[in-house]
């Protein structure tokens, strides 16, 4: 960070596919951050929704032209931060790897399983402190219970309460063999390419962070053929929903996260170092 951004926001949005904007925010200012990691994906879009200041910045860029692999995730948790985000809400669009776990269904991850490549740059420690954080429970449960609270207020939002988050480099997709061993072998519920390392670096920079996984499509194991248009119907469908629940996950937001729910913000006091 080279300059103190004269904006702050206390909870961010991180927008998957689909979600490249949101409607309703007052007051907007489009700000550039600077961070040691270079460029976020995108200018952050501060303002005010549902009352509170936020801070919304769309993964893959707006127009989503950075593929999963390439995000550069450092710099967005960095920005985030700089700009005094407390709460990190991410959505992000999934495969499902069950059958209950249907298209246009929400799930709220409570794990995951790294099987990125080892090639994206994965941690603000490269040296000078070395610290191995405690990952057992990598979401913020304070805030995945506020999350499963506001769905719970839509009739048409159906969301699973926890789940496994398999994440895979990208970009291409996995093979029937792969998806296979992610549904069978490893137990995994949902898949998708961009979680990991966003997860951890939250996790480094002591952020409330939890997922909206929005289920777009069965993955290739249950070989049924889909076409991409029923796809990009859920995918809307989905994008539509997360822009309702958004605001009323906010509404019920605390102004600080209740250390007897989380653990997130002190994680680096019982980190390894
Ligand atoms: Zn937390």
């Amino acid at each position: 960070m080279l300059l103190e951004p004269p904006v702050k926001a206390e909870i961010g949005i991180i927008g998957g596919s689909g979600l490249y904007e949101l409607p309703g925010i007052q007051n907007i200012r489009e700000i550039k951050v600077y961070t040691p990691y270079g460029a976020p994906s995108d200018n952050i879009i501060v303002g005010e929704l549902a009352g509170r200041k936020i801070a919304f910045l769309a993964r893959h860029g707006k127009g989503h032209k950075i593929p999963p692999h390439r995000v550069n995730y450092r710099a967005n948790i960095w920005a985030l931060k700089t700009l005094g985000v407390k709460w990190v809400i991410a959505v992000s669009a999934v495969g499902s790897l069950r059958e209950d776990y249907k298209p246009g269904d929400f799930v709220v991850p409570d794990q995951f399983i790294d099987m990125t490549k080892g090639y994206r740059p994965h941690t603000f420690f490269e040296g000078g402190v070395v610290a191995h954080v405690g990952m057992a429970d990598p979401f913020c449960n304070h805030l995945r219970k506020i999350i499963l609270k506001a769905a719970a207020e839509f009739p048409d939002i159906k969301i699973h309460d926890k789940g496994t988050y398999v994440c895979i480099e990208g970009p291409r997709f996995s093979t029937r063999a792969e998806s296979r061993v992610w549904k069978e072998v490893f137990k995994a519920d949902i898949i998708g390419m961009t979680l990991v390392p966003e997860v951890n670096l939250a996790c480094e920079a002591q952020l409330c962070y939890a997922t909206i996984a929005m289920v777009t499509d069965y993955d290739v194991w249950a070989e049924k053929p889909v076409t991409a248009e029923e796809v990009i119907k859920t995918m809307n469908e989905n994008v539509n929903k997360v822009k309702k629940l958004l605001p009323r996950i906010i509404e019920l937001l605390p102004p600080q996260p209740d250390e007897r729910e989380c653990s997130c913000c002190k994680c680096l006091e019982t980190a390894v170092l």
